[in-house]
């Protein structure tokens, strides 16, 4: 029996699930020992990081860069560079369409952008030794990716995510965001939007500026504020010490956001990466975005937001079966921590 290896989008036909089929990911490179924290993670004796200046033959075909001098596209000189994934999870070529053989399995073929964003040149493994420069500029860069897919009407969704150490899936250590655009909503960010627009919808408000405002007065769940941004522990997060962190005005799409805003955004990150990395001795985690999908109009019931989730614990048979969470840390406790580690001396205004 011959299975044809292209990635393919199914649909599960009892739970309305969309899963992806992403043959090429299983010819991954993984340099990273699974079972270490990320402070520990080192490229395997007698590999080549891709990721580092000098190796950019191995990552070609850059789609964007920061190079103050000018330099080459794939040569060295650069701050930053985005690359198509060699592994992609889905194709960015639209593959001949699958036989329909019964509309009951319904499935597509795959059909998508997977692309890395290395933000420094140096083999640094932790987002949070990152200068401030380095930061914004990574910032700035998911902000013009998610304009160029935006541009092009094939495109529903930008996912932009990082990895960070083994535990959370990473497996080269260089520091690399990634981001997956697909021809459809997926399916979390889906749930969130038809949640907000009910809310908004049955009282009029943006149910993010509503929980700002409560946790405003609340005052415990608050990790950090600045001018424009707000750090939180959610009041029912799902993983120990995850904290969101989102404008303080209303924005239905991170995309629009200003060079300045970014460069303020990309400071309170960096104090809250270090915080993290104090409290919980470099743990691994996910950082993504939850923005608008790339055909929706602004609009008053979203609100773009980042979400970290620390991998302290793994989910297991109850999470799996019941879709419920076990979280040992309240969120109070997770802020106030985090709140004590964090360096800068800015007070909570
Ligand atoms: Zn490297
Ligand atoms: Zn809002
Ligand atoms: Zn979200």
């Amino acid at each position: 029996m011959h299975y044809d290896p292209l990635p393919e989008f199914r649909r599960c036909p009892a739970t309305g699930r969309w899963v992806i089929f992403a043959p090429e990911r299983a010819r991954r490179p993984i340099t990273l020992a699974h079972t270490e924290p990320h402070h520990r993670d080192r490229v395997n004796p007698g590999t080549v990081c891709p990721f580092c200046e000098g190796n950019e033959k191995l990552a070609a075909g850059e789609v964007y860069a920061v190079r103050p001098d000018g330099s080459a596209k794939d040569s060295p000189g650069w701050q930053l560079r985005v690359i198509p994934n060699k592994f992609p999870a889905l194709r960015s070529e639209m593959t001949s369409t699958l036989p329909m053989l019964d509309p009951f399995f319904e499935a597509r073929p795959g059909f998508g952008a997977h692309e890395v964003v290395v933000p420094c040149r140096e083999h640094e493994p932790n987002p949070a030794n990152l200068s401030l420069d380095q930061y914004a500029e990574l910032l700035v860069a998911y902000r013009e990716r998610i304009r160029a897919f935006s541009a092009d009407a094939l495109w529903h969704y930008a996912q932009v995510f990082q990895n960070v150490g083994a535990e959370a899936g990473a497996s080269l250590a260089h520091m690399h965001a990634q981001i997956i655009a697909l021809p459809m909503v997926p399916d979390a960010v889906q749930a969130e939007w038809d949640f907000a627009k009910t809310y908004h919808g049955e009282r009029g408000h943006c149910v993010y500026c509503d929980l700002i405002a409560k946790e405003r007065a609340a005052r415990s769940r608050i990790i950090r504020e600045t001018e424009h941004f707000i750090a939180i522990c959610p009041f029912a997060p799902r993983f120990a010490y995850e904290f969101w962190v989102m404008p303080r005005y209303h924005a239905s799409h991170f995309e629009i956001t200003g060079d300045a805003a970014l460069n303020e955004l990309a400071g309170l990150f960096l104090d809250l990466l270090a915080a993290l990395d104090k409290v919980l001795d470099e743990p691994a985690y996910n950082a993504f975005l939850h923005t608008s999908p790339l055909r929706a109009k602004l609009n008053p019931h979203f609100h773009w937001h980042w979400e970290v989730i620390p991998r302290t614990a793994r989910a297991a048979g109850f999470e799996w079966g019941s879709g419920c969470f076990l979280n040992a840390v309240p969120p109070e406790k997770a802020a106030y921590e985090l709140r004590q580690r964090l360096t800068s001396n800015l007070q909570l205004s």
